[in-house]
Order: C-alpha cells, then sequence, then structure tokens
C-alpha cells in the first residue's frame, strides 16, 4: 500500500504535469466509483497529501479527492497511448492523461466542497513535538507499532516505514505505547523526520507493485533495515533480524537492539 513517501511523490509529480492544465474529459470504467463528469472544464489549481490521501483543489472551488488504498497507482501517459489494463478512470489534460490502475480495485475518489474540518491526526512532516505523541498515547496499551500507524493519531505511516522507523529509534515494535519514556518518543520523532525525507528523496520503496507516476521504481528499498530482510543480519548489531505478527501485519525488527 502506498504511503507517505509514495503520495507525496505522486503529488510532487502531479504539480510538474497537470497542475494548471485544462480537464479535457474523465472517464470511469468502474461502477463503484463516482463520476467524474465535474472535473470537466476546470483545472486543478493546488495539490496536496493529507494522510495517503492526494487531495486536488479545483479551479470550480470544489476538491478532488483521491485514496489509493492497496493496489491503487496512478499513471501519467501520452494522449494516444493504448488504456492499461485494470484501468479504473482516466482524467485527460491539454498535455497527457491521468490514468488510475488498480486492479483490486480498492481506490476510493471523491469530489465534494472544501472541508473547513480538517483531520486531527499529526502530520509526520510537520515539526510535530514528541510531546504531542507521548500525550496521545497515554492510557494506550496497544503496540508502538500500531500506534504509529494508527491513521487518527499519525497521517501516512504504513508497516513498511513503521518498522523503519522503530528500528532507527531502537524501539521494540510491541511495547506498549504508553511505556515509552520521553527520550524513546524524542527518537521515534527525529527517526520519522529522516526516514520519511530520505524516501521522498527516493520516490517511495519499491517491493512489489509501487511505481510513481511515470512507472518508475523507487529507490528506497536500497536502504531498508529491517522491512523484508529476515535471517538477515541487523546492520546495527549483527544479531539475527525477525519477523513477528502483529495484528496480523508481518513485522520485521532486531531482538537484540531494539528493546
Ligand atoms: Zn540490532
Amino acid at each position: 500500500m502506498p504511503e507517505l513517501p509514495e503520495v507525496e511523490t505522486l503529488c510532487r509529480q502531479l504539480k510538474k504535469t497537470a497542475l494548471f492544465m485544462e480537464i479535457l474529459d474523465a472517464r470511469v470504467f468502474d461502477p463503484k466509483l463516482m463520476p467524474l463528469d465535474r472535473l470537466k472544464g476546470t483545472k486543478i489549481i493546488a495539490t496536496c497529501r493529507e494522510g495517503k490521501s492526494i487531495k486536488m483543489t479545483l479551479a470550480s472551488g470544489m476538491e478532488f479527492l483521491l485514496h489509493l488504498r492497496m493496489t491503487g497507482r496512478l499513471l501519467w501517459q501520452g494522449k494516444d497511448s493504448p488504456l492499461p489494463s485494470h484501468a479504473r478512470f482516466t482524467v485527460s489534460f491539454e498535455n497527457g492523461i491521468l490514468v488510475c490502475i488498480d486492479p483490486r480495485r480498492f481506490a476510493t475518489v471523491c469530489i465534494q466542497h472544501p472541508q473547513y474540518f480538517t483531520s486531527a491526526a499529526i502530520d509526520p512532516l510537520s515539526s510535530f513535538l514528541p510531546q504531542q505523541l507521548s500525550t496521545l498515547a497515554e492510557r494506550r496499551s496497544l503496540p508502538i507499532k500500531n500506534f504509529l500507524m494508527e491513521q487518527g493519531v499519525i497521517g501516512g505511516i504504513g508497516n513498511i516505514y513503521a518498522c523503519e522507523i522503530l528500528h532507527e529509534a531502537a524501539i521494540n515494535p510491541s511495547r506498549k505505547a504508553k511505556s515509552l519514556s520521553a527520550t524513546e518518543w524524542e527518537k521515534i520523532a527525529q527517526a520519522t523526520h529522516s526516514i520519511l525525507k530520505r524516501a521522498i528523496c527516493c520516490r517511495g520503496t519499491t517491493i512489489s507493485d509501487w511505481r510513481d507516476l511515470f512507472g518508475q521504481k523507487g529507490t528506497y528499498q536500497a536502504y531498508l533495515k529491517v522491512y523484508a530482510r529476515e535471517g538477515q543480519k541487523c546492520l546495527r548489531c549483527n544479531a539475527v533480524i525477525h519477523r513477528a505478527s502483529l495484528s496480523g501485519r508481518g513485522t520485521y525488527y532486531c531482538p537484540s537492539c531494539q528493546r
């Protein structure tokens, strides 16, 4: 599933391609999705990320929201390129076509009036204070990894980056969220900033199906320290990386240096 760095990559690439271009047509091929006729004739005048959603502000005053969920991706292609398989909708601009490809059909779209009540979730890239996290985690007995992935708390962190952040912060993923010290929250905040920013520079992590707007793989997989490294040596302490299941999600960690 695309996480913050992947969604941020798409937002930045959309700014370079679709921004301020007139929308000539919008076609939906999946009856599960709402019609997108209201996109015709308007323009995207701003695009930003909210958690794992892409928010496009339209010149018409409306907002076009897209959440890619499990297998959704966006592809920018030339006007005469053939439609790829699993295309769910297309938006045609003067200079190219935006295609949403989604084999499992979980991605959602919405055209709505601007929401004045934005999500209360902390954006991991904002200069959020470790104390904010610490306060939110009071009385929370769930594992710290699940806490970091709660979209109502922090927007945009999923399984891959939660594993990497906790390794960098040297904290065991199954520790109760409420058990962390102020110093440990500080380490989590620092690791979150550094890992997500580096992953954005790499245009995300391609383990299987993630591709950017131009069909290119991300490169952060080359820098993963625990995720998908079960049985290999920890790059910090040489112990063997373990894989456990936390709430059904594959969780990679070093039992020796993550306490
Ligand atoms: Zn280790």
